[in-house]
């Protein structure tokens, strides 16, 4: 297979206990390389955006609420399968049913505060890197 991107986002529950490196060393030990990567604090606008797959859902505001309380690191991954293989690395979304040695199992506090997002198909991990990425800000 062909090399792929995703999009990845390290959350406000991470940054806050300082996680990026070990977060970003077990994306690098799953043999995914981090081509663009930057540290934002994300606007309720943004947020809201962002997640708008999301708004009718009864968690929606407190997501958005949680993803602006604290910086995010946005990032894009490259990789064999990359999106697919992000999502084995990141874990369930709620880190009860996480499998032992995922990001989720190991960092996440909540279904919630769950530590990290990783797109979930093609179409969705190119409109979410131009979210907030150039092509110009991506070096394979
Ligand atoms: N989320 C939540 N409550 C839920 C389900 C999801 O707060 O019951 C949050 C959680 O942070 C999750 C995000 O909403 O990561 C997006 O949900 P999705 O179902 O897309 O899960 P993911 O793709 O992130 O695993």
């Amino acid at each position: 297979m062909a090399l792929e991107r995703t999009f990845s986002i390290i959350k406000p529950d991470a940054t806050a206990r300082n996680l990026t490196g070990k977060i970003n060393a077990m994306i690098e030990a799953a043999g995914l390389r981090i081509v663009a990567q930057k540290r934002v604090r994300l606007s309720k606008a943004a947020a809201e955006g962002f997640y708008a797959v999301h708004s009718e859902r009864p968690f929606f505001n407190d997501l958005v609420s949680f993803m602006i309380s604290g910086p995010v690191v946005v990032q894009v991954l490259e990789g064999e399968n990359a999106i697919a293989k992000y999502r084995e690395v990141m874990g369930a979304t709620n880190p009860e049913n996480a499998a032992e040695g995922t990001i989720r199992k190991t960092f996440a506090e909540s279904i919630e505060a769950n530590s990290v997002h990783g797109s979930d198909a093609p179409e969705t991990a190119a409109q979410e890197i131009h979210y907030f990425f150039s092509d110009l800000e991506i070096v394979g």
